[in-house]
């Protein structure tokens, strides 16, 4: 069995020891039903991952650090997916994939034909949640960032490094072949792929992407749904980059 992964603030540890309080202390004893002599690995956010033993300290849990490592589960390659806003929890579903395969940023992206709305704090809470959950268990070591939402405009004039949007109208230049023939140089530590809402990107924001050095790119000659098509993407950009093969 797998060990459990935790994210917990970089001030709960110290040279040799982990505070454990409040509701993970719980999750570890009532829920996952591990104590002391359990090992687990606790993540601060900043790359690094410790693997504990947990020890009982009064009436709570504190861990023993036994071994300090780089977290694997970061790509070198960071990728910002803007996506637009889409019905119903299909945003989610695109958080919680995106956060396994390696995407390192979202931006909730407002279009001229999004008929979702913008998301209240609540949802932004659950939506975060999801994130966190998500990146535990497919073993990264830094969560990935959810940005503010921004309007099509702001955030195709904020986007950095290799900017593509995925459109279905581009019949010449593939996703693949575009990433492939980067210069080395700029091969590619950043990128930015943008995804529009379930009609699609209008006539306008295809001309301002352009205007703003986003280039538009096929995914091929099927129409994939809004929350397929950020995950094919950000796929396609890992596996061409050489994210997906392993350590070795
Ligand atoms: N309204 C469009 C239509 O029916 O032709 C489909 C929009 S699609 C559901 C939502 C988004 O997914 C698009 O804005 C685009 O970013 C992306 N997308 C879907 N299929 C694509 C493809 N074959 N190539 C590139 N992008 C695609």
């Amino acid at each position: 069995m797998s060990i459990h992964r935790f994210f917990l603030p970089g001030d709960c540890i110290t040279q040799s020891t982990v505070v454990i309080s409040g509701r993970l202390v719980h999750r570890l004893r009532n829920v996952l039903r591990l104590g002391a002599g359990d090992h687990i690995v606790i993540l601060d956010n900043s790359g690094w991952e410790y693997e504990v033993e947990l020890r009982a300290v009064g009436g709570g849990l504190e861990g023993v650090i036994i071994h300090k490592a780089v977290a694997a589960g970061e790509p070198r390659t960071k990728i910002t997916l803007y996506q637009a806003l889409i019905k119903g929890s299909n945003f989610e579903l695109i958080l919680q994939k995106c956060t396994e395969i390696g995407v390192t940023g979202f931006v909730p992206m407002v279009c001229e034909r999004c008929v979702a709305g913008e998301p209240d704090s609540n949802r932004l809470g659950r939506w975060q949640r999801i994130i966190l959950e998500a990146a535990q268990q497919s073993r990264r070591g830094k969560l990935p960032v959810l940005r503010n939402v921004l309007r099509f405009r702001e955030a195709c004039e904020s986007a950095t490094g290799v900017s593509l949007l995925p459109w279905e109208g581009e019949k010449v230049r593939g996703i693949g072949g575009v990433l492939r023939s980067l210069p080395k140089t700029e091969n590619a530590t950043e990128v930015s792929i943008f995804v529009g809402p379930e009609g699609g990107f209008s006539a306008w924001e295809q001309e301002f992407a352009r205007s703003c050095g986003v280039w538009p790119v096929s995914l091929g000659n099927r129409i994939l749904r809004a929350e397929t098509a950020g995950l094919v993407a950000a796929v396609v950009t890992l596996y061409e980059l050489g994210e997906l093969n392993g350590s070795s």
